[in-house]
């Protein structure tokens, strides 16, 4: 039995952010329709520490293709030079049941995640938004910039990150390749103050952006939470949004953003207006005027990484890439 191994520098080549979000959006559909089978993630603690091995199972029904991804979060892992998210997408036939492929995640995570507010902000923000905030530097920030610009016609861009070095690094490495003009913001809420889009992409466990700091008709997208204890938005930026998420079942479990403006009583669970996948079935109202700020809360789901995985191992064979071994 022949399995592909399919390297980071590959799956970025294979992957390219309008592909991804494409089938992002079939899956996003599939899940909301009930074609997608997904548990809830393991998330275990490495004893001891704060750092995280999760496993995330999944069946996409619209590719109709079997994943699991198995994925570290170590924040410590950055002084080793290593990502603080790395692991590997196992492929498996859903005909058979056969291994078919393992490929490296980091740079699923990276690109499918971004993908997913990509399919977000084309369906909720106002179109034409052309003012983005980036609120953190790291990976997803940087594959955040290019799903936004695929989203939109972005011609702003102001990065703030806690680390002032690394928003000049990234401003620098955008600036260079790409025509809009990318800045350095001294704070959060000058980063924010009059954008169209907002991403919040931080490991941040406290508020790093307030709903007094929110134009009308902004788009958010709250990315970078995932543990109910967890958030980067305050209560008021919540309550102001009107809210949608990738899965209601991953909001009420892991999603810090929601959980504690719920805990305080602020909102209630008829606060999540509904998945992305819902809207884009038809089944709920997306933006109902200019005005209105909107929000997608992103927790991730197994389903963005088997139809990413599908694409990647379908594209791999048709160009000939990666390295074939035997089982
Ligand atoms: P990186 O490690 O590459 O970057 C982390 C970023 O968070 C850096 O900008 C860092 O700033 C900032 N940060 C860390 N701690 C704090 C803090 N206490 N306050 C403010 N900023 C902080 O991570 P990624 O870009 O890969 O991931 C970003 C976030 O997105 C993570 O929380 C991650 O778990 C989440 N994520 C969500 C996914 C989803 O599907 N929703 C998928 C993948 C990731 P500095 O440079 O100063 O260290």
């Amino acid at each position: 039995m022949k399995l592909l191994f399919l390297n980071r520098q590959e799956v970025r080549e294979l992957l390219p952010m309008r592909a991804c979000m494409d089938v992002l959006a079939d899956a996003f559909r599939a899940y909301s329709n009930g074609e997608s089978v997904q548990p809830l993630r393991t998330m275990m603690k490495v004893p001891a520490t704060e750092e995280i091995l999760a496993s995330m199972p999944g069946y996409d029904g619209a590719s109709q293709s079997l994943a699991v991804k198995l994925i570290t979060v170590f924040h410590n892992a950055a002084e080793a030079g290593f990502d603080s998210h790395q692991g590997l997408v196992a492929l498996f036939s859903a005909e058979h049941g056969n291994p078919l492929a393992i490929m490296d995640a980091i740079e699923i995570t990276a690109i499918r995640t971004a993908a997913a507010s990509g399919v977000a902000t084309e369906a909720l923000a106002n179109k034409d938004a052309t003012t983005l905030a980036i609120l953190g530097a790291g990976v997803q920030a940087r594959s955040h910039f290019h799903a936004m610009t695929e989203a939109r016609d972005i011609k702003s861009v102001r990065i703030w990150n806690r680390s002032r070095d690394r928003a000049e690094a990234l401003t620098e490495e955008l600036s260079a390749k790409n025509s809009a003009d990318v800045t350095v913001a001294d704070t959060a809420e000058a980063a924010v103050s009059g954008a169209d889009l907002i991403c919040t992409v931080t490991a941040a466990s406290e508020p790093i952006l307030k709903g007094a700091w929110l134009q009308p008709g902004v788009h958010l997208n709250a990315v970078g939470s995932s543990t109910p204890s967890k958030r980067e938005l305050d209560t008021d930026a919540v309550v102001r949004s009107r809210l949608f998420v990738d899965s209601r079942e991953s909001a009420m479990n892991e999603a810090g953003d929601f959980l504690i403006p719920k805990s305080e009583g602020a909102v209630g669970d008829d606060h999540i207006v509904g998945e992305i996948g819902e809207f884009l079935s038809g089944k709920v109202r997306g933006r109902q005027n200019r005005d209105e700020i909107t929000l997608f809360k992103s927790l991730g789901m197994a389903v963005e990484d088997v139809a990413a995985a599908h694409l990647i191992y379908e594209r791999a064979k048709a160009e000939d890439r990666g390295v074939w071994t035997e089982m």
